[in-house]
């Protein structure tokens, strides 16, 4: 599927992708509607319709993953609501083993995600994935999404990379369509990002339900499980 060979960098998202998407489904769609009727004193349904209703007018922009901004909208300390159930927060199955042997093979290993600060340090918190990784990026910092051209051209800035040998894995094909435009060559969609849902279509990119679709010492697999 790829040729690890010709890769050098290694591109990874974290929610969806390394992370199970259920927390944030969850957490979106359940928890916040929940304590903001709580809070507010509102009927559920009417809590659900206006978090529905902002999550609808600001997808796919940097504030939409900005926790400050919806605890203001909110009227709510957003950060303190995910820490209420951060039980939920799982690493999606082989993104472990698949990190490892990535390492093992001396690539660089780079997390992209526009998840806020706060959310990223919960996340990074619970799961120690980071001792995997060489750098951590939040399109925050660049004030740009990974849907924006210009995060891409930032990144290439603050580490460089060759987008000819870096392959791309993240969970929303409308984000890999954009690292292709910044002419990424290798992407990888995952179809399954939440476990408790069906998986979704990754045309025109390479899908993975697993991440042990993708391991590069699949062969040596048993010498693995052997030594774990
Ligand atoms: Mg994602």
């Amino acid at each position: 599927m790829i040729n690890w060979s010709t890769i050098d960098t290694v591109l990874l998202d974290m929610d969806g992708t390394l992370l199970d998407l259920h927390f944030d489904n969850y957490f979106w769609l359940h928890h916040l509607p929940k304590r903001y009727a709580e809070s507010h004193s509102v009927e559920l349904e009417q809590a659900r319709k206006h978090i529905h209703e902002q999550i609808k007018n600001l997808e796919g922009t940097l504030q939409w993953y900005c926790l400050d901004h919806w605890s203001e909208l909110m009227r709510l300390d957003v950060p303190a609501l995910k820490h209420e159930v951060k039980h939920k927060i799982q690493i999606r199955p082989h993104a472990e083993r698949f990190l490892q042997e990535l390492r093992q093979l001396g690539k660089k290993l780079v997390l992209i995600t526009n998840s806020h600060p706060a959310g990223l340090e919960l996340k990074l918190q619970v799961t120690k994935i980071d001792r995997w990784l060489d750098i951590i990026i939040s399109s925050h910092q660049f004030q740009s999404p990974k849907e924006d051209l210009r995060f891409w051209q930032q990144l290439q800035l603050e580490e460089p990379f060759d987008p000819e040998r870096s392959v791309f894995i993240d969970d929303s094909p409308r984000i890999l369509r954009s690292a292709e435009d910044y002419g990424v060559k290798h992407l990888v969609c995952i179809t399954r990002p939440d476990s408790q849902k069906p998986a979704h279509d990754s045309s025109p990119f390479i899908g993975i339900n697993d991440f042990d679709e993708l391991l590069p010492l699949q062969n040596e697999g048993a010498t693995w499980a052997k030594k774990h």
